[in-house]
């Protein structure tokens, strides 16, 4: 039933994976195995994923396929750990790094084709890495926007550049981009595969031997692993995922909507509703629309008087937890100036949408009016 949890630095026997050993407490642990084959199985993929100790250390070792010199192609509204990162790793000359705006879909293409001319290589081999990297979000964090995946895939790949998706926002039970031809799925498993905000876990899923080897060789090598521990209530927490998910995506669109028709909400934006500029899109590729929404409320202010009048939704940061949270995103010094000052997540949780609602609606009325 439940497998226990092994907490070892080392295993009897020499050798690595390789020769069917354990090796060393770096390279494997058996309790993260099943989880790595549960989420590989959700993505559908055949070979296991990779776990890392975040979903950020996931993200860096999933950059380092790009090839010395590269670029690598990032939404503007990247995650902002992620996109710090790129940035710093081309500020120090790794790759050079292009922004676009990941729901224009010319735009991209446009990026493809002129760093493909930049580097002027096919798509080159593992060892080599890869010369062009399209880095998708989608939904972005925090504007929700939404990329056109399967046109996206088409281009880069016709383009010799590799894929890779960050689907945090959607989960495998929303949106499988590798069925879209993607080549790298990433996670921050901290979110809604663990589900209940206590560990900070990541993972890496793809169905390329060459390039799951570059990637476990990469986490053994620079050491980003996982706790046994953490592990093991990433497991647990995943045996829930489709039940949370249904709940809270069901919460997310009763509340976009209710939100879209209220006075004081300037403008939101949830991929579930018709009039979104992504609507159609995810009708397309995703099963559902998420739980994240992202409402504008105008002044600084006011969006941080509604946070700090709620009682139910917690003031905080992080997503795809049980219960619901919400932050106003430029808080954050790092927050690009295109998001806008008044603009508020919400994750929506579990929790009953009539209490959340209620909870919501007082912060709106009692937060100051806007001038
Ligand atoms: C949280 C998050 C990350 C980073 O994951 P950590 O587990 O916090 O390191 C990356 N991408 C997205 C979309 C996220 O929401």
């Amino acid at each position: 039933m439940n497998l226990p949890i092994t907490v070892s630095s080392t295993f009897v026997g020499v050798g690595e994976l390789a020769d069917g050993g354990r090796g060393y407490g770096r390279f494997s642990n058996p309790t993260w195995d099943p989880f790595e084959e549960a989420l590989a199985r959700l993505e559908g993929c055949e070979l296991p994923g990779l776990l890392y100790g975040s979903g950020l250390a996931a993200i860096a070792s999933a950059l380092e396929l790009t090839a010395p010199g590269g670029t690598v192609i990032m939404p503007a509204h990247t995650y902002q750990g992620a996109l710090v990162g790129a940035e710093e790793a081309a500020a120090k000359g790794r790759f050079d790094l292009v922004t676009v705006d990941i729901a224009d879909t010319e735009a991209v293409l446009a990026a493809l084709a002129a760093a493909k001319a930049k580097t002027g290589v096919e798509r080159a081999g593992i060892l080599g890495g890869h010369p062009v990297v399209l880095w998708v979000e989608s939904p972005t964090n925090p504007m929700l926007e939404v990329a056109d995946l399967p046109a996206l895939v088409a281009g880069a790949h016709a383009h010799g550049a590799l894929v890779i998706v960050d689907n945090t926002f959607a989960t495998p039970l929303l949106q499988r981009p590798l069925d879209m031809g993607a080549d790298v799925v990433v996670h921050s498993v901290t979110k809604y595969l663990a589900g209940h905000s206590d560990v900070v876990l990541g993972a890496v899923v793809t169905g390329d031997p060459q390039v799951r080897a570059a990637l476990h060789h990469d986490r053994s090598i620079r050491g980003a692993i996982a706790g046994p521990f953490e592990a093991w209530l990433a497991l647990r927490g995943l045996r829930t995922l489709a039940l949370r998910m249904e709940r809270a995506c069901e919460n997310a669109q009763v509340l976009a909507e209710r939100l879209a028709g209220h006075p004081a909400v300037r403008a939101v934006r949830y991929p579930g509703l018709p009039g979104d500029a992504g609507h159609a899109r995810a009708r397309a590729q995703m099963s559902g629309f998420g739980a994240i929404i992202s409402i504008d409320l105008g002044p600084a202010g006011v969006a941080e008087a509604v946070v700090g009048a709620c009682r139910l939704w917690t003031p905080a940061t992080s997503l795809g937890g049980v219960e619901s949270l919400i932050e106003r995103r430029r808080r954050h010094t790092a927050e690009p100036a295109t998001v806008p000052e008044g603009l508020v997540r919400l994750s929506v949780g579990i929790e009953h949408v009539e209490d959340l609602w209620a909870d919501l609606e007082l912060a709106l009325r009692e937060a100051p009016h806007q001038h």
